[in-house]
């Protein structure tokens, strides 16, 4: 388990509970998506419709849960969780959705998981509040349409190009999470720290903000990371140097790198010289899947500016050469 890994640990998911953001309000940061949500919540209740449907895409960790929370809360209404490979057959959709109330929201994690079988079902589900259920089999089988109450579907994926154009389409909400500044993280890290009872100054929030990749999930389990430190340490303050001091310990270097993005960034310069260098070859030689290295790996390192993809392949930049200490060679990739 990487400590700045974005995926949830179950550690996570029992702090997360307590610390999760119940309102728009407390929802810190990413502020476009927070001003047309609002919008959108508010003209459906004054209206009293459901929610049209919404489909929120980003990286893991940066809050698509969270938002589904806020969301079902903002109507006032409940919500009903479950991800895409859980539901595996069509029957087990039909359940959750025939046990919907009127305007509940229904949160499918993984969205572009569900097998097509199980898609086939939601389509009129999202569009007329309709499905068709087989009841019996062999010849006797017959399909019958039944009656939905009128719900929202927040569904939620790592990224839009992984799901189908039909069931994109039936989105009439679609908003794009990105990663947090620094300065919204280290509030995000006062407030959990506040919840939590932790000591910690505002410049150790800011520290541990820096070193969090643009994600909360990390902010929060740094925190409680630097937080065991601290109490050994430093008397359970947590300021800039306790801050820095654990961050080393636990080996999470200034940018938020850790051993493994060293490693990736280190390969592409030793071993080829600053690249390109296809990501198949890359991911061999980490003895990582592909799509672990595209989705967790890659994203934060290019969106810094620490490494470029192109049509040939994947190069460093020069700010990564600098970065490991060594003097550029070769074009930059900037
Ligand atoms: P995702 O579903 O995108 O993987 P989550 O919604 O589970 O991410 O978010 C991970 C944790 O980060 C949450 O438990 C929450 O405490 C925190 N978090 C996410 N977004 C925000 C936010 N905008 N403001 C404050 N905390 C947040």
């Amino acid at each position: 388990q990487r400590i700045i890994g974005a995926g949830a640990t179950r550690e996570d998911d029992a702090v997360e509970a307590s610390i999760r953001p119940q309102r728009l309000a407390d929802y810190l940061g990413q502020q476009p998506v927070r001003e047309q949500l609002d919008i959108y919540i508010q003209a459906a209740k004054q209206r009293g419709e459901a929610l049209d449907h919404v489909l929120i895409f980003g990286p893991p960790g940066l809050g698509k849960t969270t938002l589904s929370h806020v969301i079902a809360n903002e109507l006032g209404v409940s919500l009903r969780t479950t991800s895409g490979p859980v539901i595996e057959k069509a029957g087990d959709l039909a359940a959750l959705l025939t046990n919907l109330q009127p305007h509940d929201v229904l949160f499918i994690d993984e969205i572009h998981r569900l097998s097509p079988v199980v898609e086939e079902v939601l389509y009129p589900a999202m569009e007329d509040f309709q499905i068709d259920i087989m009841i019996g089999e062999g010849p006797a089988a017959r399909s019958i349409k039944l009656d939905l109450p009128p719900f929202t579907l927040v569904g939620a994926t790592t990224r839009a190009g992984l799901l189908t154009a039909p069931l994109r389409d039936r989105f009439g909400i679609v908003q794009r999470l990105e990663f947090y500044s620094a300065a919204e993280l280290a509030r995000i890290v006062r407030r959990s720290a506040q919840i939590l009872g932790i000591d910690c100054v505002p410049e150790g929030a800011d520290e541990i903000a820096r070193r969090s990749r643009g994600t909360p999930r990390i902010a929060n389990r740094l925190l409680r990371r630097v937080r065991d430190y601290a109490q050994v340490r430093a008397a359970g303050r947590i300021d800039h140097e306790v801050a820095g001091a654990a961050m080393q310990m636990l080996k999470v270097d200034p940018e938020g790198f850790d051993d493994l993005d060293r490693r990736l960034l280190n390969l592409i310069i030793e071993n080829f010289d600053g690249g390109p260098v296809g990501v198949e070859s890359l991911a061999a030689a980490l003895s990582e899947e592909r799509g672990t290295l595209e989705d967790v790996i890659e994203p934060y390192l290019i969106q810094q500016g620490f490494l470029v993809r192109t049509a040939r392949g994947r190069m460093a930049t020069h700010k990564a050469w600098r970065h490991l200490g060594l003097q550029p060679r070769g074009p930059a990739a900037e």
